[in-house]
């Protein structure tokens, strides 16, 4: 009995497995194989055909055939990239940078490219202290020769400081000749000397004046310790220094108007009105003067004498003298200004 059971069950596995093996891949199978179409092919690509060779920027073409079932199909090749060699122009130095070109042993395309400074090779010397340095370091490059000190990082060295010490000897400077200071150091303990600096002037203004022909103003300056002096020609100014300068220019062009606009043209005009008053004047003048010395009166006659001799100054300085009188009263007033 058991070993029936056994039987149908085995039979009917096995069946099933039959079933299933027939039934279930019929599902997977493509429409094109239930066309009655071959089932399709994992290719598997031979390394094909070189039908155009790649260059270092472009890419080639080949032809791949399928080994199972012999389809062929067209495929890239991928550029190659170039193959650079590295030519020296220009070595870098210390002080340079350097050239390379960059050449394709393929293709001959070729780039520059710059390199970089390479750095100082320093060497390390000791530099003893004098009258004036303290003791340093002296780092120089033994390729290029550039230097630096090491307590400063510069090329100076590092003079000694005896601004504050007790000063043993010591020369003051002048506004123009520098000093000097003799004392302990106080970065390096050494005894040393220090120079100082010159002091330069010190300028105090002393006055200003306006300079009509350039339209400047002109600053006098003095030093207040060695009295030396200084000009300074600067444009004039506007505001308050401008009103005195507008008023002098003022000034000086009415002094101008009346030479150039009235004197100059009818100064032989002027001169004769004169003549003529001093003429006319003079006749009555002098036939009163003589009546009154005839008279006796030597008071009158004299007073009369005096009065026209006032007259005629008068007259002059206003008809003949006029332009030389108001531009000396203009400078009066433009210097006072
Ligand atoms: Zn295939
Ligand atoms: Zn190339
Ligand atoms: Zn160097
Ligand atoms: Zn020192
Ligand atoms: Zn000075």
């Amino acid at each position: 009995m058991k070993a029936r059971i056994w039987l149908v069950l085995v039979v009917a596995a096995f069946a099933a497995a039959l079933i299933g093996a027939v039934t279930l891949p019929s599902t997977a199978i493509p429409a094109a194989a239930e066309e009655g179409e071959a089932p399709p092919c994992n290719h598997a690509w031979d390394s094909g055909r070189t039908t155009k060779a790649p260059s270092c920027t472009t890419p080639g073409e080949k032809i791949v055939t399928c080994i199972l079932c012999g389809i062929t199909q067209r495929d890239d090749i991928p550029a190659t990239g170039h193959n650079y060699e590295v030519l020296v122009i220009k070595e870098a130095t210390c002080s340079a940078t350097g050239l390379v070109e960059h050449v394709c042993l393929i293709c001959n395309s070729r780039y520059e490219e710059v390199i970089p400074t390479k750095s100082h090779d320093y060497q390390k010397i000791e530099v003893d202290g004098d009258d004036y340095y303290c003791h340093d370091w002296k780092y120089e490059c033994q390729v290029c020769g550039s230097f630096y000190y090491e307590s400063s990082g510069t090329e100076e060295r590092t003079a000694h400081n005896v601004a504050n010490a007790t000063a043993l000897l010591s020369v003051e400077p002048t506004c123009t000749t520098p000093g000097a200071r003799m004392g302990k150091c106080a970065a390096c303990g050494e005894y040393g000397i220090m120079e100082v600096p010159a002091l330069g002037h010190d300028w105090v203004m002393e006055s200003q004046s306006y300079d009509q022909s350039s339209g400047m103003t002109v600053n006098y300056y003095f030093c207040s310790r060695c009295n030396e002096i200084k000009t300074e020609e600067v444009e004039a100014a506007e505001g308050s220094l401008g009103v005195s300068v507008d008023l002098s220019e003022i000034l000086n062009r009415v002094a101008e108007y009346y030479q150039n606009s009235i004197y100059e043209p009818y100064a032989d005009l002027l001169l004769m009105l004169f003549g003529i008053f001093a003429g006319i004047w003079g006749i009555p003048v002098g036939i009163s003067y003589i009546i009154a010395r005839k008279q006796d009166d030597k008071e009158k006659a004299r007073k009369m004498l005096v009065n026209f001799v006032l007259g005629i100054v008068v007259s002059f300085c206003l008809l003949v003298a006029a332009p030389f009188l108001v531009d000396v009263f203009m400078q009066v007033i433009i210097s006072v200004t």
